[in-house]
C-alpha cells in the first residue's frame, strides 16, 4: 500500500479514498477490481489504501464503480474532485 505523494517532491498529489463502513457489506467487488488497494480479511473486515498514488487512479475508479452499495468515495485533488 502506498503513502501520499509529498507535495514538495514534484510528484502529482495522491488520491484520497474512504469507505463508508456503515454501508459496506463486504461484497468484495472492490477487491476483485483493485486487489492491490482493497482486501477482505476474515469474514467482513475490509482493509484499503486511503492514499493511493495518482497513477493508480484507474484501478481505484474501477473499484468505486464496482461497489454495489456506492460505499467508496474518492477525492482526486488533481482533478478537483
Ligand atoms: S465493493 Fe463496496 S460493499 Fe463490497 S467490500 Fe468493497 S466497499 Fe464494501
Amino acid at each position: 500500500m502506498s503513502t501520499p505523494a509529498d507535495a514538495s517532491s514534484g510528484s502529482p498529489p495522491g488520491l484520497r479514498v474512504s469507505v463508508d463502513l456503515n454501508l459496506c457489506q463486504a461484497y468484495a467487488q472492490c477487491c476483485y477490481a483493485a486487489p492491490r488497494h482493497f482486501r477482505i480479511e476474515g469474514h467482513e473486515a475490509l482493509f484499503y489504501d486511503p492514499a493511493p498514488a495518482a497513477e493508480h487512479r484507474a484501478d481505484i475508479e474501477r473499484a468505486r464503480v464496482a461497489c454495489p452499495l456506492q460505499a467508496i468515495r474518492v477525492e482526486d485533488p488533481e482533478r478537483g474532485a
